[in-house]
């Protein structure tokens, strides 16, 4: 390490994402060995469309996905929603912390890699309202496709809108988070083709990413893969 790099290396130590323990400058993901050991990886059998654990010799597509005919094509979400992956969403989003999509982009990308890297045109993510984005500053969702674009070297589109003044997701039951959603998000004219990986920073109930991969398919995408942080169990 450089002289420069070490006294910075003091001064304004890297910390790592989740426990926020100091970890080495050269540690681009900005995830210390120990939480890469102890996150709450999915693993094991999931649904194909969605990522949600499943009881090995189960269908390969889960009851939800089935219910609703979630048009997407396979789910790239490493984690589970808990303990410190929460508690880093909730800073991520709430607190400022925009830093922090270098790890969830680099977790995203691992995970896309790991399971095979299908073909994927281009990644999009999921809009806020102008009215979320002036508030918050930044849209989660985008830094992270952003950070995965790059990691990926696919390019990153916005291709869809929020409309102003409909409610937030996370405020509403499953049955009327479906109907805001059919509400909430619109495509613009932009003419699309190829395949999208659509990204969200959490995955709960699938209404959102459902109806949005509906409009990127209305666009002219041929397939939609989805990918979120982690996965929200709503049980
Ligand atoms: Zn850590
Ligand atoms: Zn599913």
């Amino acid at each position: 390490m450089k002289l420069i790099d070490k006294i910075f290396s003091v001064i304004f130590p890297h910390k790592c994402t989740f426990c926020r323990r100091a970890i080495s400058y050269a540690n681009a993901r900005f995830i210390c060995p120990e939480c890469m050991e102890s996150l709450p990886f999915i693993k094991g059998s999931t649904c194909a469309r969605c990522s949600t654990p499943r009881q090995e010799g189960s269908m390969p597509i889960c009851h939800v996905c089935r219910k609703f005919n979630h048009p997407y094509s396979g789910s790239f979400t490493p984690l589970l929603y808990e303990g410190t992956v929460r508690r880093a969403l909730i800073n991520y989003k709430f607190y400022n912390r925009e830093n922090f999509s270098r790890s969830f982009g680099f977790l995203i990308a691992d995970n896309v890699i790991k399971k095979g890297f299908p073909d994927i045109d281009f990644i999009t993510f999921v809009p806020l309202s102008s009215e979320s984005l002036k508030e918050r500053g930044f849209n989660q969702s985008q830094l992270i496709a952003e950070k995965c674009g790059e990691l990926l070297n696919l390019p990153v589109i916005a291709t869809l809108k929020r409309i102003n003044g409909t409610p937030k997701q996370s405020t509403l039951s499953d049955v009327e988070r479906r109907k805001n959603a059919k509400k909430a998000f619109f495509a613009t004219d932009e003419k699309l083709s190829g395949t999208a990986l659509l990204i969200d920073d959490i995955y709960t109930t699938g209404s959102t990413m459902s109806h949005c991969a509906t409009l990127l398919l209305k666009m002219g995408c041929s397939r939609v893969y989805i990918a979120s942080v982690a996965l929200r169990s709503k049980n």
